[in-house]
Order: structure tokens, then C-alpha cells, then sequence
């Protein structure tokens, strides 16, 4: 039985009533409980148990990674609107203390800190990538990553968070390995997700381009099928809400890091990210908010 009539503000209130997620005070971060996490953790061993025989790579980083990283791949031409870069103070005492003046009369203060090396992860993919720099073997290579993601939307939208985890699988080799890979996983996602008795549907979507610039970029990205998204109703039928997205990069990330496949060409990249604690909500209003009552065939798959 659905959680609730496909409403974002009583899907929240659910949540929360049913102590699952804990308001931060800011829009968009939010506190787990245990039975949410349990969730989040048995959905992604169900998709490692579905990638088992595939042979990635696994990497793990921290939720912060290099500026210059950021700065290479274009990301704040694209989406400068969802970034978080990493500021700090490098000032004296005095300075210091002017700070903290300025704090407590309410003042504002970010003109007193500098920019550090460190930027906030705005896809799990992005730090991968310099790893897979140079010539690709014959089959090319393939990654898998679970981290923390940052992206400056704050919203009340229960499933619109600024802090969220992705489990995501890359990929790079020649653009035919790429786009085979990218279109396997498409229906091997949409059949787990399936079998989760979730109502899901596949579509062309576009990232949030900024901009005038961007709809171009957004049109061409349709245009040419370069991402996919796993859509499923949460809090809306009209406007469902997508829990994984595949993005073809063709070449853009390749070139940035001199990544070659094996005959020598400049080598594509794909990408895949299941956006955990939209699965988690998903599941949530699809089955209601106590998993122990969830169908037993739901249950058999996260849960073997
Ligand atoms: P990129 O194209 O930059 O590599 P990506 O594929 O790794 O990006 P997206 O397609 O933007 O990332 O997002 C991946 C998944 O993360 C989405 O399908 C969704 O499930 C989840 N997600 C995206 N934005 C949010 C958000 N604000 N709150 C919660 N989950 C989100
Ligand atoms: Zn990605």
C-alpha cells in the first residue's frame, strides 16, 4: 500500500513521524535512522549481487576532493548553481577576532575566509576518472563507488536533498564498449527495481545546465540520448522522480584526462548512479513506512 497519496508535504511528515529521517534544521540535509539505513545498505548489496560477475574495480574517496579536479572538467561552466566549494580561514589572531565579532552581531562573514584546495564531491564519478588516465586494456575498464555527493539545491521537497550518497558504476572504453554497457545496465536496473515492486519507467532526461548557454547543452543532451533516467512517482504521479540516471559522456571527460582506449583514439566514458536515499524513499512510499509489513517478495530481494 502506498505511504500516502503521492504528497510531498505528507510524505515528509510520514518520515519524520515514523522517525526514519531527522530534520537538520537546513532544507535538504537530513539525519537517518536505522531502519532507513538498513534500506539504503540491503538495496546496495542487491545491486553489487546484480554487478557481482562484472569484475569493477572498487574505490573509495572522501566526500571532498580536488579543486583543481573540479576546475579541469568544466563543471562550474555547467552547474554553477550546485556546487560547494570548501572555504577556510587563513587570517591572525585580530583577524581572528574580527571574525567571530562579526559573527556574533549577526554580521555577515564569508569575505573574511579564503578559498581551500578542497571542493565538496558533486558526483561520485568525478574523482574516478584521473584514475583511469592513459591507455585502456582491450575490454577497457570499469569502477564502482559509493560516496557522498553535495549539490546546492535546498528545497522542502522531501526527496530534493544537498547532501545524498550514489552508488555509482563507471565506465571506459571505446564509445560501441560504453554505450553496450550503458544500455545493458538500463534494463538490468529497471528489472531489479522491478522486482521491488516499484512502478518505475525509463526516459531521456538532460542535467540542470545554468543558464542560456545551458538549454542548448540540454537540447543537444536529449537530442543525442546521452542520459537516461529510472523515473518512479514518490511525491507526485504527474512528475515522478528519478532514482538512477545513466550519462554518456562521449569524450568530454576522456580528453580532460587523457584517458585512451586501446587502438589509441581518444577513449568515451560512461556513467551509472543510483541516488540511495531516493531508492529508500521510493520503496518508503511505495510499501509504506515500516519495512517489516513490505511484500515478502520485496523483502526476499533486499533481504535474501
Ligand atoms: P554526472 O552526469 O555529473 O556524472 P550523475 O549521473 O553522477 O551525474 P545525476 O544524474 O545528476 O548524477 O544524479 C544521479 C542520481 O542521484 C539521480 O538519479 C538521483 O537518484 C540522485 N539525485 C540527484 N539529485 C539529487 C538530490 N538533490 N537529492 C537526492 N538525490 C538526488
Ligand atoms: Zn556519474
Amino acid at each position: 500500500m502506498p505511504a500516502t497519496a503521492y504528497d510531498a508535504a505528507a510524505f515528509a511528515e510520514g518520515l519524520r513521524r515514523h522517525g526514519l529521517v531527522v530534520p537538520s534544521g537546513v532544507r535538504g540535509v537530513i539525519g537517518r535512522s536505522a531502519v532507513f539505513e538498513g534500506v539504503v545498505t540491503a538495496f546496495d548489496a542487491a545491486v553489487r549481487r546484480l554487478a557481482r560477475d562484472d569484475g569493477a574495480e572498487e574505490v573509495h574517496f572522501p566526500p571532498t576532493l580536488p579543486r583543481a579536479l573540479v576546475e579541469r572538467t568544466g563543471y562550474m561552466e555547467s552547474f554553477p548553481q550546485l556546487a560547494g566549494a570548501v572555504h577556510s580561514f587563513f587570517g591572525s589572531e585580530l583577524e581572528a577576532r574580527a571574525l567571530c565579532a562579526c559573527i556574533h552581531a549577526g554580521e555577515p562573514w564569508s569575505d573574511r575566509l579564503g578559498m581551500t584546495d578542497v571542493m565538496l564531491t558533486p558526483a561520485v564519478c568525478y574523482p574516478v576518472y584521473p584514475t583511469f588516465a592513459g591507455t585502456l586494456p582491450h575490454e577497457g575498464r570499469l569502477a564502482t563507488s559509493l560516496g557522498w555527493v553535495f549539490r546546492h539545491e535546498p528545497s522542502d521537497e522531501p526527496t530534493r536533498l544537498q547532501s545524498f550518497r550514489m552508488r555509482e558504476y563507471i565506465r571506459a572504453g571505446t564509445p560501441d564498449q560504453v554505450v553496450a554497457w550503458r544500455n545493458d545496465w538500463l534494463e538490468r536496473a529497471l528489472g531489479l527495481l522491478r522486482a521491488l515492486e516499484l512502478p518505475v519507467r525509463s526516459d531521456i532526461a538532460n542535467d540542470p545546465f545554468f543558464g542560456k548557454g545551458g538549454r542548448m547543452l540540454a537540447v543537444n543532451q536529449r537530442e543525442q540520448q546521452l542520459k537516461f533516467e529510472v523515473l518512479v512517482p514518490v511525491i507526485s504521479e504527474e512528475a515522478p522522480t528519478a532514482i538512477c540516471s545513466f550519462n554518456w559522456h562521449q569524450d568530454k571527460f576522456a580528453t580532460v584526462f587523457g584517458i585512451h582506449a586501446a587502438d589509441g583514439a581518444i577513449a568515451n566514458t560512461a556513467c551509472l548512479g543510483f541516488g540511495l536515499e531516493r531508492i529508500a524513499m521510493a520503496l518508503f512510499q511505495a510499501h509504506g513506512f515500516d519495512p517489516a509489513q513490505w511484500p515478502a517478495a520485496v523483502r526476499d530481494v533486499l533481504w535474501p
